[in-house]
């Protein structure tokens, strides 16, 4: 019995080694890959569910890691938070974004997603601006989306930097809403442009009763704000018709695209005349 508990407790250092050299490795592969350009920005559509048009992209970020592969960003940005690098990664990605948007048709909108660790930079509208007026990609056509989460922060600071962007034409969306507990009155008192239900609800809308009941009342909350919706997680036919008993809304998914890289994105473009 002896033995055996000293085996286990050689594996378990093992384990807790290799998880432990597995963190130092990405560290550092996340740091050189800011360096050596390895991050890239993938693009997924959204379209206007009536129509089927396509209204803009989200940029989604991936990493080409010559180690790890292609790897998503649940895995690498929650390292680049914590090693201090995600203000550096993310406006790498938005500059790249902006140059290759600027090729799209000009009735597309370009969305990308904003750390909590960003909003918390009292410069960061500035470095937005910065970023755009370098592009000169026209900041009305430029979405910020901020996770529900990130209302758990200074309420009166959000307000206040939603409020800058907004002043500088740049839209602001609240995403995963419905997910992170955020306060009806919390939501009263911040500006946002537009709200982007949580995909788990969307996706789970064939099957489920409550997320029907969910998605339409976040519909009513949305048109009773005046902030549109737009639906993510339309993964195929069956949620898409589900989603239609409900309204019309701008939506995002499997269904109608998944993230491609930029000259897929431009492929995609031209067969349907928006280059
Ligand atoms: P998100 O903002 O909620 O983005 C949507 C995620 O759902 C993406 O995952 C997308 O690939 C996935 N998705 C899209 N359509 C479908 C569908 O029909 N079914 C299913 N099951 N999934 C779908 P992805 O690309 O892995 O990104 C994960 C999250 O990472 C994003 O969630 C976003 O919060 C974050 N993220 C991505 N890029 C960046 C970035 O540049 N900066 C920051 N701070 N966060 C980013
Ligand atoms: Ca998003
Ligand atoms: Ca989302
Ligand atoms: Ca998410």
């Amino acid at each position: 019995a002896k033995k055996q508990g000293r085996n286990r407790y050689f594996w378990f250092e093992n384990a807790m080694e290799s998880e432990l050299r597995y963190r130092s490795e990405m560290e550092v592969g996340v740091r050189q890959g800011i360096a050596r350009g390895e991050f890239v920005p993938y693009y997924q559509p959204q379209v206007d569910m009536g129509t089927g048009r396509v209204l803009g992209f989200e940029m989604l970020a991936r990493w080409h890691s010559p180690v790890f592969g292609v790897v998503e960003p649940d895995a690498f940005i929650p390292i680049a938070e914590e090693i201090g690098v995600i203000a550096e990664l993310s406006e790498g990605l938005i500059a790249r974004a902006l140059e290759d948007a600027r090729g799209w048709d000009p009735s597309l909108t370009l969305s990308v997603n904003i750390s909590p660790v960003q909003l918390r930079d009292p410069w960061f509208a500035q470095k937005l601006l910065k970023l755009l007026t370098a592009s000169t990609f026209p900041a009305n056509r430029l979405e910020i989306e901020i996770t529900e989460t990130c209302l758990h922060q200074n309420v009166a600071m959000v307000s206040t930097l939603i409020t800058s962007l907004k002043n500088q034409g740049i839209s602001v969306s609240l995403d995963d809403f419905g997910t992170g507990y955020s306060s009806l009155s919390q939501l009263r008192k911040l500006p946002f442009d537009r709200i982007k239900i949580d995909r788990s609800f969307v996706t789970a809308l064939p099957r489920d009763d409550d997320s029907q009941t969910i998605v339409s009342t976040i519909a009513a909350l949305g048109a009773g704000l005046g902030m549109p919706i737009t639906a993510e997680g339309v993964e195929d036919e069956a949620v898409l018709a589900q989603l239609a008993q409900i309204g019309s809304f701008r939506a995002q998914g499997y269904h109608f695209g998944r993230p491609v890289d930029a000259a897929k994105t431009r492929d995609l473009l031209a067969a349907q005349g928006l280059l």
